[in-house]
């Protein structure tokens, strides 16, 4: 998608403070924290929200949780907050799936 902020943070062609990547995702500061630690687990793959997921991005889909897990331990979080917004009426703002970490 190539007005997708996320996928351009994702190819680096726009700059974030990434915390954590590997092949398939990305780990960023959010822009605009509400929390002292505010990350956001966003795969490269654009898909745009929970809505849109198909049978095929099942693994995908549960990496994010993992992934979160363990960049929440490696932050020194033992509780935290995930939380997915779908679509506008559940808050949703930017059109690439991403799981809210929220801790501190
Ligand atoms: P949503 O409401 O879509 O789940 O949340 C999108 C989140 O992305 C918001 O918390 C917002 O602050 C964050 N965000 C939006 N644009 C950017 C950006 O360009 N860079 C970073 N790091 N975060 C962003
Ligand atoms: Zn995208």
């Amino acid at each position: 998608m190539e007005d997708c902020i996320f996928c351009k943070i994702a190819k680096k062609e726009i700059p974030a403070e990434i915390v954590w990547e590997d092949d398939e995702a990305v780990v960023f500061k959010d822009i605009k924290p509400k929390a002292p630690v505010h990350l956001l687990i966003v795969p490269r793959a654009h898909i745009e929200s929970v809505k849109d997921l198909k049978d095929e991005h099942q693994s995908l889909a549960a990496k994010l949780i993992y992934v979160a897990r363990d960049v929440a331990a490696e932050q020194g979080l033992n509780g935290y907050k995930l939380t997915f917004h779908v679509g506008r009426e559940g808050g949703q703002i930017v059109d690439h799936i991403h799981l809210h970490l929220l801790g501190g």
